[in-house]
């Protein structure tokens, strides 16, 4: 969330608005207490995991205490992007000349970053690079020299920047540059990111993107994360180092493979059918009897679900050790559940033995279009 974005920023020195969070579940007092250190004008942002806030009424300007209550009463009220607003940042209002828009992002096509930077931002940044592309500019940086001064220069000439801005961009472009590199991050942009009445440069609204794969080495960002309200099934997984995908809120089907390919495949032939895909859930590679059981146990904590297909390939993956997991749940699940299962590969026989006695929960098939077709039959029924 924005907030947290300003954290991050703060650490490398952009400038940015202090302000402070209140959350929807704070008492009565700890809001007057909170309210009663305002300066006016303030304005006061809704944190939700979405753009576009200034547009659905959750960034709104105050200039009383009286007004900052009422204000704050409806940001809270607002659900913004199917996202009910339970946290509102409140900083001081700063005086904008002009809105700009500045990020560096990884592009994984020039397998490199890139340096973004328009003279026009604020809320339409993606409609000013379709209308006018050249307003829109991008540098990309070798990783090997990373970002210089010139960098920024040549972007800035290329928009037209007023001279006299050029160097405050700079100090705040290599700042943005060094958070990239140091939190391993996919993306961090600061749109707007304004003129001030004074004439310095402030970042009002930060989004930062962070590769999932470095969180361990960036406890900071981790926690961040971890205090966000994810799907709890979504989090526990992660806990457990799986890859859940929450999909369809009613689909009664889940699909569980060793790969993401397979999932996919499974997915599209399933939704093909027209029958809802509730989640998914990647074993990864080599996957353990424990493993196989902790994953059916989480895919089935969501009540919705009552089907399960699984198709394993195996070749590091071994069919017993499959065989052997989806036993272990079976005696921990009820009786309504449905599991579909196909394995190939190492040890298949073995593991076909095993599961000969759940003949009543489990049915085993042979190929990907047998396992869709037996999936869709049995999400039919329940
Ligand atoms: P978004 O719509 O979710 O991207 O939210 P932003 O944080 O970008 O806010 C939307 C717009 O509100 C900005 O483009 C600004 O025009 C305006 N805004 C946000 N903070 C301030 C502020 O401190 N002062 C003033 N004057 N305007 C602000
Ligand atoms: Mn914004």
């Amino acid at each position: 969330m924005e907030y947290m974005g300003g954290v991050l920023m703060r650490a490398f020195g952009i400038p940015c608005p202090d302000g402070i969070v209140l959350d929807v579940s704070d008492n009565f007092a700890a809001r007057e207490f909170a309210l009663a250190a305002l300066s006016f004008p303030c304005v006061l942002k809704a944190q939700v995991e979405a753009g576009g806030r200034g547009k659905a009424g959750g960034v709104q300007t105050a200039s009383s205490l009286a007004e900052a209550r009422m204000k704050l009463d409806q940001i809270f009220g607002l659900t913004i992007k199917n996202l009910p607003v339970k946290k509102v940042y409140i900083v001081p209002k700063v005086e904008i000349a002009h809105e700009l828009y500045l990020s560096v992002m990884l592009d994984r096509d020039r397998r490199c970053p890139v340096l973004i930077f328009s003279r026009f931002g604020g809320m339409d940044i993606e409609q000013v690079a379709v209308r006018n592309p050249g307003d829109v500019q991008k540098i990309e940086i070798d990783p090997l020299i990373g970002l210089q001064p010139y960098h920024v220069a040549y972007v800035a000439s290329k928009t037209g920047l007023e001279p006299e801005l050029l160097k405050p961009l700079q100090d705040v472009a290599a700042r943005l540059y060094r958070m990239f590199c140091e939190r391993d991050t996919m993306l961090v942009e600061i749109n707007p990111l304004v003129k001030t009445g004074q004439g310095g440069l402030m970042a009002l609204d930060a989004k930062v993107v962070v590769d999932d794969s470095a969180l361990t080495r960036q406890p900071e960002v981790g926690a961040f994360r971890s205090s966000l309200d994810e799907d709890l099934l979504t989090v526990e997984a992660r806990a457990c180092r799986f890859l859940y995908i929450p999909l369809e809120p009613d689909g009664r089907v889940a699909v569980m493979s060793n790969g993401s390919g397979m999932i996919m495949s499974c997915m599209d032939l399933i939704s093909k059918q027209s029958v809802k895909v509730g989640a998914a859930l990647d074993l990864g590679g080599g996957a353990t009897s424990d493993r196989v059981a902790e994953g059916i146990r989480i895919v089935f904590k969501n009540p919705e679900i009552s089907v399960l297909f699984i198709n394993i390939f195996g070749g590091i993956t071994r069919c017993d050790e499959i065989a052997g997991g989806i036993a272990a749940a079976l005696e921990k699940l009820p009786s309504s559940v449905a599991l579909i299962v196909r394995m190939e590969g190492t040890n298949k026989e073995k593991g076909l033995e095993i599961l000969d006695r759940f003949r009543s929960a489990v049915t085993v098939v042979d190929n990907i279009r047998e396992g869709v077709a037996a999936t869709v039959e049995k999400a039919g029924k329940v």
